[in-house]
């Protein structure tokens, strides 16, 4: 079997699921589970509800979700079969709207902020789910929830593999060995109370790699809407060009430090059974993409850099210890305050007398502050970026510090540190500086 997934914006109108139909009724004999995003944009829609509820507005929460229910009742008029969803999609949004009134003025939980954003989901793969069926696929629609069981981590929660395998066994073998087409949902699932959860954003990719682990797929294929992995954003670098191969590494650190094309965790599942991922582009379903495995493919002295990310966002937080003495002591220390606050550590540089940590997620970064203040003197710089320059061949090439630093210039370096695989460096730039660099690194490397 494989696995197929869709991005927001491989769903995002009635052409889009229709190129998605083609593509599926393709690979129909290949036994394909189906993984959709929600329509490009709901996601951020339902988030912004959130906010009119805190606010106690609403006349806004009514017409924000009005308006998302009408992007779905568009779609489904222009495809047929799938006006048969809206039943389930407008129950939905009335009972959505009863929640919503009954919280105005409070902020929701992290539990009902999960519940409410799982719409998204829920409502494109309804969509997905009635179009293929009327274009004859043998379709089914699959709750999620039903099988990627998670922890109680509202908003992140991590996924529990053995459970998953067992119900993705129980729940979807059958159906494909019936040559039924699954359709469900990325990015949601539920606590073994089903409780329902999120994966974090742009976590559609990994229900996916976590689906194609649980039931050994061929390849899990993420289809969106570029050609591939690229030597850079597009958006960034409008020359970047498609690689045709990446190494699960490769593809992790890149986004790890900002390519959303894919989610940082999606290679996880699939290394032990070396399952590729594919990266293809669902305008242009023809295209070779980029595939994802274990092997390195080519590199070579000229060409050690396969790729160059960018992540806006980013605080660095300094530490001045007393004296650098006992410096593992003093490492640990600092770790477990973030630990403590459930802060993740992007990137880390020690020098001789401080210590230099990058964050993304500032929730907690007052009393994280307050604990380290304990340890040192402490000092942070906001609206930072990270560049991370990525490729196998880096280990392996002399002198390419120098290479990357000379293209710099004029921006200010903060941080620098290589990661421990040695297939990365990385550094800190002010954000404002950062597509700048990005494009000076990507003419240097990819002339
Ligand atoms: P989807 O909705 O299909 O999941 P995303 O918006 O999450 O799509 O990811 C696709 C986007 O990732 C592209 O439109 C592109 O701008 C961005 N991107 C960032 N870095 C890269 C890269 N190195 N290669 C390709 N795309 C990248
Ligand atoms: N719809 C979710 C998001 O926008 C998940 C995803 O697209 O992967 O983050
Ligand atoms: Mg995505």
């Amino acid at each position: 079997m494989i696995v197929c997934k869709f991005g927001g914006t491989s769903v995002q109108d009635a052409a889009a699921i229709r190129r998605l139909g083609d593509i599926v009724a393709a690979r129909a004999a290949e036994r394909p589970l189906i993984v959709v995003s929600a329509l490009a944009r709901v996601t951020d829609g339902l988030l912004q509800l959130t906010r009119h509820v805190a606010l106690g507005d609403l006349g806004a929460v009514d017409v924000g979700l009005a308006q998302l229910v009408e992007r779905h009742r568009t779609v489904a008029a222009q495809l047929p079969g799938a006006a048969k969803a809206m039943d389930q999609i407008l129950d939905d949004a009335a009972i959505l709207l009863d929640e919503l009134t009954a919280a105005l003025g409070r902020a929701l939980t992290a539990r009902e902020a999960d519940a409410l954003v799982a719409h998204g989901e829920l409502w494109s793969s309804r969509l997905v789910a009635a179009a293929l069926a009327g274009r004859r696929l043998p379709a089914e629609w699959v709750d999620a929830r039903d099988v990627v069981v998670t922890d109680g981590r509202h908003g992140r929660a991590v996924p529990q593999r053995d459970e998953i395998a067992a119900r993705a066994a129980g729940r979807l073998l059958p159906l494909l060995d019936a040559a039924r087409i699954p359709v469900t949902q990325g990015f949601i699932g539920a606590t073994g109370d089903r409780v329902p959860t999120t994966l974090g954003r742009g976590g559609s990719d990994f229900t996916a790699a976590l689906l194609g682990a649980a039931l050994r797929a061929e390849r899990v294929e993420i289809w969106t809407d570029v050609d591939g992995l690229m030597t850079a954003d597009p958006r960034i670098v409008p020359e970047a060009r498609v690689l045709p191969a990446a190494t699960y590494d490769e593809a992790a650190e890149l986004a790890t430090f900002g390519a959303k094309v894919l989610h940082p965790a999606t290679q996880l599942p699939l290394v032990k059974e070396r399952i590729p991922i594919v990266i293809l582009n669902s305008a242009r379903p023809d295209g070779a993409g980029t595939t994802i495995t274990a092997e390195s493919p080519m590199w070579s002295e000229e060409r050690p850099v396969r790729s160059i990310s960018f992540k806006r966002g980013i605080t660095v937080v300094n530490i001045r210890a007393p004296r650098m003495l006992g410096a593992f002591g003093f490492l640990r220390a600092i770790f477990e305050v973030f630990e403590r606050h459930e802060t993740a550590v992007d990137v880390l540089a020690s020098g001789e007398v401080s210590v230099s940590l990058t964050i993304e997620d500032t929730s907690r970064l007052e009393p994280i502050i307050e604990d380290l203040a304990a340890l040192g003197e402490v000092w942070t710089e906001p609206h930072r970026a990270i560049v991370a320059v990525v490729g196998v061949g880096i280990r392996h090439t002399p002198g390419l510090a120098a290479r990357i630093f000379a293209a710099v210039p004029p921006a200010n370096v903060d941080v620098i540190s290589q990661g421990a695989s040695a297939i990365n460096m990385t550094f800190v730039v002010h954000e404002g500086d950062g597509p700048d660099v990005v494009r000076r690194l990507h003419r240097a490397f990819f002339p």
